[in-house]
């Protein structure tokens, strides 16, 4: 699977997808994050991405020319395909989304600045994501969420397959049940934090029945 992101912060997005399990998913050859610089394909010596607002307002506005000659050179004509447009007015992200987009093969991310991108940007996307109502500085935490969430879903990312089953998500409204893990007993401020005893148990039947009824 390929992701191309177009920012003007390519470096943000760089420093979060070269580590960890992102990073072992790009060398294993099973996803590509290409975060691609928008300056790259602007018409004036500037590098201009942006311009003032028609009809007055705060801010600037991003190009859509710009934008629209950077999709016509990254936007591949083959394979299951989508671009999207990162906005705090879109469609709310979600595992279930993050589910449908794990099954394409190509996913390009547009991410916004200043005040937003020129609305015509919208005719050449296919969906408009808010990752939550709260206004961001910038698209680039977004797209990592995408691509985070997207990613950890494709087949030998994770090394136990059984653990994405279980997640909170997987089905809309289930919770994963509560973790623990050594020490059995935490002392802090002469108060003591137990482990629940059927944990402890070996009793893997109960232990079952335990998670099962800690999940919503
Ligand atoms: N003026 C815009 C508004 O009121 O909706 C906010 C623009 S915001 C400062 C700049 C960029 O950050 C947006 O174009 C978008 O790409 C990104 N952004 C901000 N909030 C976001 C959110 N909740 N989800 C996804 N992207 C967001």
């Amino acid at each position: 699977m390929k992701f191309n992101i177009i920012t003007i912060f390519p470096q943000v997005l760089d420093a979060y997808f070269n580590e960890s399990i992102l990073k072992r998913a790009q060398e294993k050859n099973i996803v590509q994050i290409n975060s691609l610089n928008l300056r790259d394909w602007t018409f004036d010596k500037h590098h201009s991405v942006d311009d003032t607002p028609y009809g007055g307002g705060a801010g600037m506005v991003m190009r859509v020319d710009v934008i629209h000659a950077a999709l016509k050179d990254i936007v591949s004509n083959q394979g299951a395909k989508k671009t999207i447009l990162l906005s705090a007015k879109g469609k709310k992200w979600d595992q279930q989304l993050a589910k449908k987009y794990s099954k394409l093969e190509e996913v390009n991310i547009i991410c916004g600045r200043y005040e937003g991108v020129d609305e015509r940007v919208t005719k050449f996307i296919d969906d408009e994501i808010s990752i939550g109502d709260y206004v961001l500085t910038g698209g680039e935490i977004g797209a990592m969420v995408i691509v985070d969430s997207v990613t950890r879903l494709l087949p030998g990312v994770l090394g136990n397959k059984v653990s994405l089953e279980s997640e909170s998500h997987n089905k809309p409204g289930q919770l994963e049940y509560a973790q623990y893990t050594r020490p059995e007993i935490f002392v802090a401020d002469e108060k003591k934090y137990r482990v629940p005893k059927v944990l402890l148990s070996g009793n893997h039947k109960e232990i079952e029945e335990w998670k099962t009824s800690k999940k919503k």
